[in-house]
């Protein structure tokens, strides 16, 4: 075989493990990350790029109708926006986590622009909360080297996902409803019958109840696909829980 193909086809299998470790949610290669629950019963929801003036206040509404606690990673530079609503999210009984402070790719940036990033969404949380937060999550799910680390220096744990619709993706919401679907079909086979693999385990499902380009942007068909699924979730026996109520307490 002509040797610049081997070299050219082993250059391209490294790239594709770097991608691999830097996006693909449950890879562990750049540094460990939550990406399920402890329990087929506990369902960790989880939305991304609020809090959005427009959205979550409904949102939050919604969940309280079928007692459903749930993790927000914010954007610092909407927090600095509306405090308030922050504090709303916690008095509810939810956690919040640090999205960082504009949402860049972090892929790109150097060690130093990493941690700036994070410690001005930290900051900005810290103000409105007056406590930190303990959770991170990288914006895009994108990783390097060196942003588990610089999140660790914070105190913060990162959170992946196991299943993310493509909410963000103008799209109808009958579009949206069906690719939320294995979020049930997993809790029916974890539940009944305790030797499937996915026994043990839950789902970290990826929502978004804001959008990183603009603070009021429309996430209606995220509430409306939620409108549907909590109900049939809940009468399969899913419990609704934070990420912390989802790692730390005994799993049931
Ligand atoms: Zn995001």
């Amino acid at each position: 075989m002509n040797p610049l193909f081997i070299t050219a086809s082993g250059a391209l299998a490294a790239a594709g493990a770097i991608a691999y470790g830097a996006v693909h949610p449950r890879s562990q290669l750049f540094g460990r990350t939550i990406c399920r629950t402890n329990s087929p019963r506990k369902l960790a929801i989880t939305f991304d790029d609020g809090p959005n003036p427009a959205i979550t206040p409904k949102l939050l509404d919604l969940l309280e109708r079928y007692n459903a606690k749930a993790t927000f990673f914010l954007i610092g530079r909407y927090v600095r926006e509306c405090p308030e609503l922050v504090k709303e999210i916690i008095a509810r009984g939810h956690t919040v986590g640090n999205h960082t402070e504009t949402h860049p790719y972090l892929l790109w940036l150097a060690p130093t622009q990493v941690r700036v990033e994070l410690r001005l969404c930290h900051n900005a949380i810290c103000n409105a909360l007056g406590s930190p937060p303990k959770w991170f999550r990288p914006p895009f799910g994108m990783r390097n080297p060196w942003v588990i680390p610089a999140a660790r220096e914070l105190g913060y744990r990162t959170v992946m996902w196991t299943l993310i619709p493509g909410d963000w993706q103008e799209k109808p919401v009958e579009w949206l409803i069906p690719r939320m679907q294995p979020i049930a079909d997993h809790a029916q086979r974890g539940l009944g019958n305790g030797s499937h693999p996915a026994a043990g385990m839950g789902d970290v499902l990826c929502l978004h109840d804001g959008t990183h380009r603009q603070i009021n942007g429309d996430r209606s068909r995220t509430l409306a696909a939620l409108e549907h699924w909590l109900p049939r979730w809940r009468d399969l026996g899913v419990e609704f829980v934070t990420i912390g109520e989802a790692v730390s307490t005994p799993a049931l």
